[in-house]
């Protein structure tokens, strides 16, 4: 059984800095908490833990005297908030989260009524939205949900997508928005690792040679189920969190596994599922 990795996969330049500052701060002598998951994978959070910044959910949480922000980003009241209770900010906000931060605000400046195409509980758009006033935007995920709105009552709208989406599987709900207001204009937000990922993604699975995709990712990571999703569509596909996850039935008759990952999966979970696979190769 031979294993083919995607072209690109895994850890984005984001989450990577994002890992970078927090190690360099614990292993430094620092000890902080992390409100949220730094990024959306388990062994990166037991590993933070382990170096002693432990992941809270709210800020009443916190012991130490640093609050570190996840590469997702907060709203921007946060640091406001933090600064109130006399907390250091180990800010490892990605810098394409704050394009968007930085996008809003132009074109709320402009009169824009902003749409964000995205999931409203997921804490990137939370972070964008939760210091506006909810009149002056709306989130929208499925295409009932753009039809039911007037947007012809507004004079302009701004569309920014949450940066981890498949822009291609919005299409039809940014169209309706542009077919209702002739004033819409899109801000490009899809980060370029999450295309870059997607995009090899859907090379590899649609590989003649390979029969079967593992995607490794964290359980709560929106890009990894996104990329599951794209390689799904070509070949069975299996997602999973380490090497742990595997199951050797699915490898009845299978010449050649495709491997992909997530944004927040590490470079060592990789090769220890690669590991895996070429151990059940032996069997
Ligand atoms: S997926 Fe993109 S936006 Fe998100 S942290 Fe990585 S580089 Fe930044």
């Amino acid at each position: 059984m031979r294993v083919k990795r995607a072209a690109k996969y895994g850890f984005c330049s984001g989450v990577r800095v994002a890992d970078i500052k927090v190690k360099r701060f614990a292993k430094g002598g620092g000890r902080g908490a992390i409100l949220g998951q730094v990024v959306h994978n388990e062994r990166v959070v037991d590993e933070m833990a382990r170096l002693g910044v432990k992941t809270v959910k709210s800020m009443d949480e916190v012991n130490d005297d640093v609050i570190v922000f996840s590469a997702h980003g907060v709203p921007p009241s946060y640091h406001e908030a933090a600064r109130r209770r006399g907390l250091e900010v180990l800010d490892t906000t990605c810098r394409f989260v704050y394009d968007i931060h930085h996008e809003s605000q132009r074109a709320l400046a402009d009169g824009a009524h902003l749409v964000f195409i995205g999931d409203p509980n997921h804490r990137e758009v939370i972070g964008y939205t939760h210091d506006l006033d909810g009149a002056l935007f709306h989130i929208v995920h499925t295409v009932e949900e753009a039809t039911a709105i007037d947007w012809s009552a507004y004079p302009a709208i701004r569309i920014l997508y949450q940066t981890t989406l498949n822009a291609d599987e919005y299409e039809d709900v940014v169209r309706v928005i542009e077919q209702a207001n002739a004033n819409t204009a899109r801000a490009d937000t899809i980060c370029y690792a999450t295309k870059e990922n997607q995009d090899a993604a859907r090379v590899l699975a649609s590989d003649p040679e390979i029969d079967i995709v593992l995607v490794v990712g964290g359980k709560h990571s929106a890009n990894t189920r996104h990329l599951h999703d794209i390689c799904a569509r070509s070949k069975p596909s299996y997602l999973v969190q380490d090497a742990g996850d595997i199951d050797a039935a699915w490898f009845q008759g299978v010449d050649c596994v495709g491997l992909t990952a997530g944004a927040s999966t590490p470079d060592y979970v990789i090769d220890e599922v690669e590991a895996r696979l070429r151990a059940l190769a032996h069997l």
